[in-house]
């Protein structure tokens, strides 16, 4: 029965990270990743994270089964990051919220529940997007198309496509919106574009799909969460993924959450229910100790400071590199122009560097995606130099 399968193709991603991997030499760099580190070169465990695994070992507690949309503490404290403390959804019991596998397991989540209840939507994502996005809704049985997102010329957004493709979507479209730090291209909307998004998509009864897994690696937390409350400001559907993996650091505890709005308290109940289903006949009920650390973290004043100013930390770093990426490129390239750089916001870079330029770079024990997008976030004040001699070579 198995003789006949055919082998998967690779992940492009961790294809680079296989390839890095095997590199010898010591000043190999991984811009490839989809992770943060620290200015050591280290994906940081954060100290709230610390303290409050410390907390939690002082009342240590038996493993039990979590209910089904997770634990009660980390679904409303998620539901006050995402909505804000004071929201109306929030009063009102319109919002739901269930505990997910991390930013991935919140969107499947939602892509079975679509599935089940708008089952001939198509789904849009952004032209690029997150290279999981498409394979995902497509194994939830939807047909991915894509709306123009990226300009190359301008390294920017290409609004005046996207919005014309949102305005062609028919009415019950699925639309993937990245709430902040678009990956891949770091490309952002602004306040007044959102506007118009926001318009488009509840003129025309589609709906959005926010995909949050950078809150607060842009411009702060609640200014990056601003997009899902404009959206809750606005009647109609909502979903919104989020994910813990970048902003605490937490990759491999897989903690994220699906938070669907409703209209009504008892309509949010069915839904919560059918989500329910959902969860329970994929994996049951979601793991412990990913879930009790932001819990703690959230619900605990000085640890809520202490993730705020770490997470701030991380932010600040991330922006400096893009600034000494500019301005180093500017002196060691000066027929170039990256300045682009310092306007594109979040983790990762479309550079503009070209798949040849980024094979060169390969030789240099550099390692970027073939699309020319970098992670920022692997850039350090040791490795820098080195990645900006490469690059000016290479042009
Ligand atoms: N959405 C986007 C846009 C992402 O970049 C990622 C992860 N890099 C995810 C979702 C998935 O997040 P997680 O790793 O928490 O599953």
């Amino acid at each position: 029965i198995f003789s006949a399968i055919a082998m998967a193709p690779r992940d492009p991603i961790l294809g680079i990270t296989e390839a890095f991997n095997a590199d010898t030499n010591p000043a190999k760099i991984n811009l490839g990743v989809g992770v943060y580190y620290d200015d050591n070169g280290k994906v940081p465990l954060l100290e709230c994270v610390q303290k409050a695994e410390a907390k939690l070992m002082e009342q240590p507690t038996p493993r039990t089964y979590l209910p089904i949309e997770g634990l009660g503490a980390y679904d409303k404290a998620v539901q006050e990051l995402v909505f804000g403390a004071d929201s109306a959804v929030i009063q009102e019991k319109r919002a739901v919220t269930v505990q997910a596998l991390g930013g991935t397991g919140a969107l499947k989540i939602g892509a079975d529940f679509l599935k089940r209840f708008s089952p001939d939507s198509q789904v849009y994502i952004s032209d690029p997007s997150w290279e999981n996005h498409r394979a995902l809704f497509e194994s939830a049985g939807f047909t991915v198309n894509n709306y123009a997102y990226y300009d190359a010329a301008t390294h920017g957004v290409n609004f005046e496509g996207m919005l014309a493709a949102l305005k062609a979507m028919p009415e019950g479209a699925i639309v993937v919106l990245h709430a902040c730090c678009h990956n891949p291209t770091g490309a952002e909307l602004n306040a007044d574009q959102w506007g118009q998004v926001i318009q488009v998509v509840r003129e025309n009864n589609l709906i959005p799909f926010l995909d949050m897994a950078y809150q607060g690696f842009g411009d702060g937390i609640a200014e990056d969460g601003a997009v899902v409350r404009r959206f809750t400001d606005t009647a109609g559907p909502l979903l919104v993924s989020n994910s813990f993996s970048k902003s605490f650091s937490l990759y491999g505890e897989r903690v994220g959450a699906l938070s669907v709005v409703a209209s009504t308290a008892e309509e949010a109940a069915r839904l919560l229910s059918q989500l329910k289903r959902i969860v329970r006949t994929n994996y049951s009920n979601p793991p412990t100790h990913g879930g009790k650390v932001v819990a703690t973290v959230l619900s605990t004043p000085e640890l809520r400071q202490l993730w705020e100013d770490e997470l701030a930390g991380m932010r600040v770093r991330i922006k400096q590199m893009r600034d000494e990426l500019v301005k180093k490129l500017a002196e060691k390239a000066p027929n170039s122009d990256f300045a682009f750089v310092r306007e594109q916001v979040g983790m990762f870079s479309y550079s503009g560097l070209t798949k040849d330029q980024v094979e060169k770079l390969r030789a240099e024990s550099i390692y970027a995606v073939d699309t020319g997008r970098i992670c920022v976030a692997a850039l350090n004040s040791k490795n820098i130099d080195r990645v900006v001699d490469a690059i000016a070579k290479v042009l």
